[in-house]
């Protein structure tokens, strides 16, 4: 059984914010899987930050996406056409096929995944790659201990919603979290367990920090970069600890961006300043599942999803998301 499907293709490297036409919607077929293979209808892809940075042709962590080619990101989708026992028609899969309706790869490339326990798009946010990179930070890169204040920028985002409650759980006596505009500030706080809030737009974040957090800050779990790590380094405590995670402030800049010009301070203050890449903290999975799922099932964890509707308006959803239009992981449904 051949399909046709839709799949998005990177036709032009972005300069600057991308926009609309640098994206083609393509109509394909897929042919019957062969052995070994397995046919998935998407039923949720992901749209996330660092596939910006794959569209530059730039040396990464990982590859550019390909001019003409369609991009890949983080799909859970219902396998149609099977070539292979181990994974059946009707199976749940998370794969790394997304940006498209359809995807046809070999069985060993999808993990079987159970969605009657769990809506699948946990897959691609508590309970997968974003749970694990808040986890990941708070533990190892970053890890917090007890009593520790605890500061997370872009905190009303995927990764930044789970950080803050789980640095709680981590034994931080207080958590203070930044995200652009008042509805997301009054979330943070009543959604999302934070002690106070920063509306960044509001300008001054030294400021802002310094009233939220007058004792200064043990751990600082970095998605913004640029002026949000000014301010954090200008308030960490001696023996502090910072996660770089992501500087999505700077993803679309069209030349090098300074860095923060109070570094200095890290020598007198004795801060560590640790970068990572989530991949690289796959040994932590299996515990983190195990711990994640628990608070999900009794409440103790919240996770909010913003979604949009079919493979048509992917694109627009991956550009809503860099400008802040999400709210928790921003999701692109395509049935359902
Ligand atoms: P989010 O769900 O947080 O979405 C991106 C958010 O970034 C937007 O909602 C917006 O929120 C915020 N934002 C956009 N522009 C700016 C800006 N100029 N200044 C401040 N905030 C801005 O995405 P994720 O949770 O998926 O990712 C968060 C960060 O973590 C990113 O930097 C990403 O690259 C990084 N990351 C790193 C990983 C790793 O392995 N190191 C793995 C996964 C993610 P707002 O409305 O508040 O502005």
């Amino acid at each position: 059984m051949s399909v046709t499907s839709r799949e998005v293709h990177l036709i032009a490297r972005p300069v600057g914010e991308p926009a609309p036409t640098d994206f083609a919607l393509v109509e394909t077929t897929l042919a019957d899987p062969g052995p070994g293979q397995v046919l998935v209808r998407n039923d949720w892809i992901s749209v996330d930050p660092y596939m910006r940075g794959r569209m530059n042709d730039t040396k990464s962590y990982v590859a550019p996406y390909a001019l003409g080619a369609p991009m890949d990101g983080g799909a859970v989708g219902t396998v149609i056409a099977s070539g292979d026992d181990s994974v059946p028609v009707g199976a749940s899969v998370l794969h790394a096929l997304g940006w498209r309706e359809h995807a046809l790869l070999p069985a060993e490339a999808v993990r079987v995944v159970d969605t009657t326990a769990v809506p699948a798009g946990a897959y691609l946010n508590a309970l997968g790659m974003i749970g694990l990179t808040a986890y990941a930070g708070l533990t190892e890169v970053a890890p917090v201990r007890e009593g520790d204040v605890v500061f997370v920028s872009g905190a009303a985002g995927a990764v930044g919603s789970i950080a803050g409650q789980l640095a709680r759980k981590l034994g931080a006596s207080r958590v203070v979290g930044s995200a652009g505009g008042p509805e997301k500030k009054r979330r943070l706080v009543e959604e999302f367990g934070y002690d106070a809030a920063i509306d960044y737009r509001e300008g001054d974040l030294e400021k802002q920090l310094a009233e939220v957090a007058p004792d200064g800050v043990d751990v600082y779990f970095d998605n913004v970069g640029g002026d949000h790590l000014r301010a954090a380094i200008a308030a960490m405590r001696d023996h502090g600890r910072i996660a770089l995670c992501g500087a999505i402030s700077q993803y679309n800049a069209t030349g090098p961006v300074p860095g923060p010009d109070n570094l200095f301070l890290a020598v007198g203050k004795r801060l560590s300043l640790r970068g990572f890449i989530v991949g690289d903290h796959g040994h932590l999975m299996g515990e983190y599942v195990r711990r994640a799922s628990g608070w999900l099932a009794d409440g103790e964890l919240r996770t909010e999803e913003t979604v949009v509707d079919g493979i048509d308006n992917a694109v627009s959803a991956f550009l809503a998301m860099m400008r802040g239009a999400n709210t928790g992981k921003m999701l692109v449904r395509l049935t359902g």
